[in-house]
């Protein structure tokens, strides 16, 4: 049962072959099977056995939709009702919601079924789930090696096979970079496009919500019920939702596929670079034409990405103090004091290193040094890629450098570890969507063709990302074992 796919979780549910408590049950023993990967922060077993039951009833009436009955896990950075919701940190470690994020909301409004949330790096920080307050997270494909991060859990649940799909957020890759890991298809939709209402906010003008699953076909089902315009997010955009599951089949002739020669040079793997190549010839065999295009202000995107971002870090992680919810320090003796030590105690290095250097970029004197400037080549960015989508449809590169690295191999150096995003963060400096999807294996370990589009573009994003896995069979390929 967990070999299938959304799309045939679905239809084998509306056929009857098994009902919703059986699928979840089988889902949760995976998940019980396999806690040493640590892709969980919690297990929601008996709310989803109730939600599963209820779905089987309306299966039974014949009242579900395509989403119903199925079971999805929530990245710990979306607030659910009722259920621990801790961002990966030690100061949201007791924090119970007491509402929906609106992504929850729709999605269980849709029929699916809650099984857990997944763990991630502290406040969405890091590209390894190393970060988290509750341990690190393994990679299916080899244990001793990264998920990727932030939405490692989400991952490495998918990839694993113990869930069909699980919810992400991507503020600089996280969504991508950790599907590239793991060998399965990973979503960022355009900024705006999905809601932002109860998700842990980190970096607001670059933080988006979106889907890890197996296929580009299971990404365009939930996406649909995700989508759309919601009232208490006011970035979230008045743009009506396509049919993303009915455009899939759209024609490809005449696609023109944009290949930035920067997404090739030094640093990129070259078996990384050869799966990729590979993946830019089957779009060839089906009738694209390859153009190379230039991105000139790539390589300023991850240090303009680390001004931005820990700018916009402290002053929305100024909210948790100790005082109205979350971790508050035991043996704070004033107020001054409790701020300072349930701050100090509940963020972990990485987050006070991101909240330091955001509260410098943004000091008197420096903000026009750096914020200001990071703003400005935000904009470079952002008509490099205007220039290129006048040329070209898509743009296609790897989504990262190198397969999954080992546990602890970069943790002592930030730079490096920064490095590995160094495809993914421009896309969220402009707001682009763009979707990761397997392409091949470097050493045995999977490789991601990472394909970005036009604003508001991700019908057409899916339907390329579909033509190539109707040709291909990477994302059917889960790791041994699984
Ligand atoms: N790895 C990047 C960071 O550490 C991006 C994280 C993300 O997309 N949430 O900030």
């Amino acid at each position: 049962m967990h070999s299938r796919t959304v799309a045939e979780l679905s239809a084998g549910l509306a056929a009857g072959d098994f009902s919703s408590v059986e699928l979840t049950r089988h889902c949760l023993e995976r998940i019980e099977a396999n806690t040493r990967l640590n892709a969980f922060i919690t297990v929601t077993a008996d709310t989803a056995l109730e939600t599963a039951a209820h779905a089987d009833k309306l299966l039974g009436q014949g009242k579900a939709g395509p989403l119903t009955g199925i079971p999805i896990a929530h990245k710990d950075i979306f607030c659910t009702r009722d259920v621990l919701t801790s961002c990966g940190s030690r100061i949201l470690s007791n924090f119970v919601s007491p509402y929906n994020a609106t992504v929850v909301q729709r999605l269980s409004d849709a029929g699916m079924v809650l099984v857990g949330k997944t763990n991630m790096d502290e406040f969405a920080m890091g590209s390894s789930n190393e970060t988290s307050w509750y341990g690190n997270c393994h990679n299916p494909w080899d244990e001793s090696r990264v998920p990727g991060g932030s939405s490692g859990g989400s991952a490495s649940a998918v990839a694993a096979r113990l869930v069909p799909v699980a919810t992400g957020t991507d503020t600089g890759g996280s969504i991508r970079q950790p599907a590239a890991l793991t060998g399965i298809t990973g979503l960022k939709p355009t900024y705006g496009r999905v809601s932002r209402y109860g998700m842990v906010a980190f970096a607001s003008s670059l933080d988006q919500g979106g889907i890890l699953a197996v296929s580009s076909e299971d990404v365009a089902i939930v996406l649909a019920a995700m989508a759309g315009f919601d009232p208490r997010d006011s970035t979230s955009v008045d743009e009506p939702v396509p049919d993303y599951h009915a455009a899939l089949n759209t024609e490809l002739a005449g696609l023109r596929i944009g290949v930035p020669q920067q997404f090739f040079e030094e640093g990129l793997e070259p078996a990384v670079e050869a799966a990729v190549r590979e993946a830019l010839e089957v779009y060839r065999g089906m009738g694209a034409q390859l153009v190379e295009v230039e991105l000139p202000n790539l390589a300023l995107s991850v240090p303009t990405y680390y001004v931005v971002a820990p700018a916009e870090a402290s002053s929305n992680l100024s909210r948790f103090d100790g005082v109205r919810f979350g971790y508050r320090s035991e043996s704070a003796k004033d107020l001054h004091e409790l701020y300072r030590k349930s701050r100090g105690e509940g963020f972990g290095a990485e987050v006070k290193r991101r909240i330091m250097t955001g509260t410098y970029a943004l000091s008197a004197g420096y903000y026009d040094a750096y914020y200001l400037k990071a703003q400005k080549v935000r904009r470079l960015i952002n008509d490099d890629f205007r220039n290129v989508f006048a040329e070209v449809d898509v743009v296609m590169g790897p989504t990262t450098p190198t397969p999954a690295f080992g546990i602890g191999d970069k943790t002592d150096d930030p730079i490096t570890m920064y490095l590995n995003d160094i495809y993914t963060i421009a896309a969220n400096l402009a707001g682009l969507p763009a979707i990761s999807i397997p392409c091949g294996f470097a050493d045995e370990l999977p490789v991601g063709l990472q394909i970005i589009a036009g604003h508001f573009a991700e019908a057409r994003l899916l339907a390329i990302a579909h033509s190539y896995q109707r040709e291909t069979d990477w994302h059917r390929r889960a790791p041994a074992g699984f």
